[in-house]
């Protein structure tokens, strides 16, 4: 899917597909200095995660394993409540890993908070966080995020693995939508 799929649903590109793939690369490069002679377990949060995953995890060359974690905010709002239930757990045992989370885009910081701290509390060697997107604008809880692609502004964004209802996730670039698709 492209821009030219989208009928009037796409607002503007905020990240294209160059710029993503250039800073996934200074991404990878980063990670492959801090865990020379280590070896990484990436654990991606389903489903926003998963492009950033594909991608990124084909960039880094120091040794890795892939596991994958569903998680969901309790409340009906669309906005994080704080308190996170687990929809599918991890088939790895975090003992002794290096666990670096794989994210799309941190906004409350709720989730990401809940996360690593339920993460290390398996006893994991370390957790560090690598996330494509973060909202600063919207933090309520100060997440340490050791890789970060854009800091971007407080805007509900589409594709590259975000979805609106479940769609756009195929783009290849990051936009916002038409505010008439979503009101
Ligand atoms: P947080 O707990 O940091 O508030 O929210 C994290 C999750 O909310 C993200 O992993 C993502 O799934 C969803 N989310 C937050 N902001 C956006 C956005 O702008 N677009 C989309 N599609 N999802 C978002
Ligand atoms: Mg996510
Ligand atoms: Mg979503």
């Amino acid at each position: 899917m492209d821009a030219n799929d989208m009928g009037d649903a796409l607002e503007r590109i905020l990240i294209s597909e160059q710029q993503i793939a250039d800073k996934l690369q200074e991404m990878a490069t980063q990670i492959d200095r801090d865990y020379r002679g280590r070896e990484i377990l990436l654990v991606g949060v389903l489903k926003g995660a998963t492009m950033v995953m594909a991608d990124l995890s084909r960039l880094i060359h120091t040794p890795l394993e892939i596991d994958w974690m569903a998680v969901s905010s309790y409340g009906a709002s669309t906005k994080s409540s704080g308190v996170v239930r687990i929809l599918k757990d991890l088939d790895s045992d975090l003992g002794g890993r290096d666990v670096l989370i794989v994210e799309d885009v941190i906004d409350s910081g709720l989730t990401l908070d809940w996360l690593t701290r339920n993460l290390s509390s398996r006893g994991a060697s370390s957790v560090e966080i690598a996330a494509l997107l973060r909202k600063p604008e919207a933090a309520k809880v100060a997440v340490d995020v050791k890789y970060v692609g854009f800091d971007i502004p407080n805007d509900f964004v589409v594709g590259y693995g975000l979805d609106y209802a479940e769609k756009y996730r195929n783009l290849p670039f990051v936009g916002t939508l038409a505010p008439h698709v979503y009101q």
